[in-house]
């Protein structure tokens, strides 16, 4: 599944070649996990200012375009989440449409593809990222973990607040973003943090690490490019390499790489989760 390290790549390469495109043309192909929630004509002449990203949405800020130079006004967001199995792709050319393509949309700077063979993913229409729509997906969100806006104290406090144990609170996402089920056994194993301590259990020091381990890790990851542990590629086509950076999520069985005490899997409200009993007592 593509998580946040995965998605700030694909904005950041698509951030380099869209803005400024004008829509030429979109197809959609079979229903995604939402409707687009407008007519695909609409689109038309409508010109992409800007790609944002919150949590695992890519925000494409669409503006009016009345004249070249111009900031025209605002018309709106597509709002791009990859789901499960989607990647989006941006070719010079356009492409013959394959059979996962489930969104296409023709630019002035390249064609556009949603590939998503499961359909987990969706591209949706909003007017404005306080309509309704926008609200509900969005507004629930808690820190993006590579921003200045996201401080230790108050991390510290939200996390003492639950009553869930830390792996389902990361995984949650209601306290920060971004650290999908990969990412919290590698966060909790590079903190020294059992994944079923309960939350409001944990220490000032031990939530300290926590923060630092998910700066860490997470800006790693978008360093490097994301993880292949799916078959996952950014919008040019560049494989990730987070893959080889693994420690514990996978490795079963596994000596530890710092002990050498075997790997164990236990499984939290159905997701596998990998840590080593030495390392992470706490
Ligand atoms: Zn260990």
């Amino acid at each position: 599944m593509p998580e946040l390290p995965e998605v700030e790549v694909t904005r950041r390469s698509l951030s380099l070649q869209l803005p400024g495109a004008s829509i030429i043309s979109v197809q959609l192909g079979k229903p995604l996990r939402w409707p687009l929630g407008c007519a695909p004509e609409a689109l038309v002449g409508l010109r992409v200012a800007s790609i944002d990203r919150r949590g695992k949405y890519l925000l494409l800020r669409l503006d009016s375009a009345r004249s070249v130079g111009s900031g025209g006004d605002e018309a709106g967001y597509l709002m791009v989440h990859l789901g499960m199995s989607g990647s989006l792709l941006l070719d010079a050319v356009p492409p013959t449409p394959e059979a996962h393509d489930h969104f296409v949309m023709q630019t002035s700077h390249g064609a556009l593809r949603l590939r998503d063979p499961r359909r987990f993913g969706a591209v949706m229409f909003v007017d404005g990222l306080t309509s309704p729509c926008a609200t509900k997906l969005l507004g629930r969100l808690g820190a993006e973990p590579l921003s200045d806006a996201f401080e230790v104290g108050p991390f510290v406090a939200a996390v003492r607040r639950s009553r869930l144990a830390i792996k389902q609170l990361l995984l949650g996402g209601q306290v920060v973003v971004g650290v999908g089920n990969i990412y919290a056994s590698e966060v909790l194993f590079q903190s020294g943090i059992h994944p079923a301590r309960p939350a409001k259990e944990l220490t000032d020091a031990s939530l300290t690490r926590l923060y630092a381990a998910i700066r860490e890790v997470l800006a790693r990851a978008v360093g490097r490019g994301g993880t292949t542990l799916r078959d996952f590629a950014s919008a040019d086509g560049q494989m990730g390499h987070f893959q080889s950076d693994v420690t514990v999520y996978g490795r079963e069985g596994m000596p530890c790489v710092a002990c050498g005490h075997t790997i164990r899997k236990i499984v939290q409200g159905q997701r596998s989760t990998y840590f080593c009993a030495v390392c992470q007592p706490i």
